[in-house]
């Protein structure tokens, strides 16, 4: 769905740019929105970054842009008080539009925001070493360490109930009802793991309800594509603002985890291979808690080992109900896809469960290494 140069330049050219720009090309690897890299023509003046929303995902754009300009705004206030850290260079920016909007909607009902391209910086679909999780969790501890002090409240849901496990569960046992294709009979094995874990996988919900865990501004896409990187590969920006939403500070750890030291793809189907690389989940862990460490509560470092399990099984969840269901919601590239996925998910969660003690242990490690670094500091 490659957009014309000349389209591409009538759009850009309602947004209040500096020196002029001609066409654009398509840039990265994302697979929500159409992004496409603006060249400023003009020596001085800075490149953009053209996104048309993907409002199929996002119903509400109006209220899911309102949350990325309080959310820029917030961590560009932070960092202007933080002594050596850049701003310009660490937060995304968005460029109004001539009418002072945040996005132009064009005659097709389309949705385009810009961005001030960041020169220099690049992201990769897949961590390569330790060195890179440990900037990931860094980037994403960092982020949510800035937005701490922000009143959750402020944001909207946008999408309602993204990774509230109850509500998954509910959409679940509707499809079993259904049972539209007549799947639920393939899938007893599945279905059987799901039921035994239900009530464990609640237990973040359930910790917040009764006030134990704090609502947080999660970023909720926590993949490691989503972090730029310098020429130095050290973290620069988190990017991809699109589900910044109040949230559980399990669910930003537990999915990053899942997607950065998970040794296979999310849909492997050969189970054998799936496993955990506790070099990567070390590194993440490492870099997450030495920016986190000093504002998230004793509760909240308990819990980052629920959401390791908890998210792989909120996946594996979704896409097997999307299976029973009949395929609509996840693009299927064979017809037994999302049943493939599912398992792998599941094999991921028992990994992991297999696993957890040893995973606890070096979170507790890492946590108690970060406090007492942090506390020397203060003396
Ligand atoms: P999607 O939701 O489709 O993943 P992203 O917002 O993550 O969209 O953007 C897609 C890709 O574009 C990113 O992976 C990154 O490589 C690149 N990108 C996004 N914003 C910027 C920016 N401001 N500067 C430089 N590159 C960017
Ligand atoms: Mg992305
Ligand atoms: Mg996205």
């Amino acid at each position: 769905t490659a957009h014309k140069a000349q389209d591409i330049q009538e759009i850009v050219s309602h947004f209040a740019i500096q020196g002029h720009t001609a066409g654009g090309t398509p840039y990265g690897s994302g697979h929500i929105h159409d992004t496409y890299y603006i060249k400023n023509l003009q020596a001085d003046c800075p490149d953009y970054l053209l996104q048309r929303i993907n409002h199929q995902v996002f119903k509400n754009v109006p209220l899911l842009m309102e949350n990325i300009e309080q959310v820029t705004a917030h961590l560009r206030s932070k960092l202007e008080n933080i002594p050596g850290a850049e701003p310009d260079k660490e937060v995304l920016t968005l460029v109004p539009t001539r009418h002072q909007a945040s996005y132009y909607q064009d005659e097709a009902g389309n949705f385009w925001r810009l961005y001030l391209l960041l020169q220099g910086t690049r992201s990769y679909d897949l961590v390569e070493s330790p060195q890179q999780a440990y900037e990931g969790g860094k980037a994403f501890g960092r982020f949510q360490a800035l937005l701490a002090d922000m009143d959750a409240s402020l944001l909207h849901e946008s999408i309602p109930d993204f990774h509230n496990v109850e509500h998954r569960l509910r959409q679940f046992t509707q499809a079993i009802k259904h049972n539209q294709k007549d799947r639920v009979k393939h899938v007893q094995p599945e279905i059987d793991f799901v039921m035994q874990r239900a009530q464990l996988m609640s237990t973040i919900c359930r910790l917040g309800r009764e006030g134990k865990l704090p609502l947080r501004i999660t970023h909720n896409d926590t993949k490691f594509n989503n972090v730029l990187l310098d020429s130095q590969d050290k973290a620069q920006c988190v990017i991809d603002l699109d589900t910044v939403m109040p949230g559980y500070v399990a669910y930003d750890y537990g999915d990053a985890i899942r997607t950065t030291a998970a040794t296979a793809a999310e849909d492997e189907k050969d189970l054998s291979k799936i496993d955990i690389d506790l070099n990567l989940f070390r590194g993440f862990t490492q870099g997450f808690l030495e920016e986190t460490c000093a504002s998230l509560t004793d509760e909240e470092i308990g819990s980052l080992s629920l959401g390791i399990t908890l998210l792989p099984f909120i996946m594996g969840l979704r896409f097997l109900t999307d299976y029973i269901d009949g395929d609509h919601y996840y693009k299927i590239h064979f017809p037994e896809h999302n049943l493939q996925r599912a398992q792998a998910q599941f094999r991921l969660v028992e990994v992991l469960e297999d696993k957890l003690e040893l995973l606890q242990g070096i979170i507790e490690e890492i946590s108690a290494a970060c406090h007492q670094a942090t506390t020397k500091q203060t003396k």
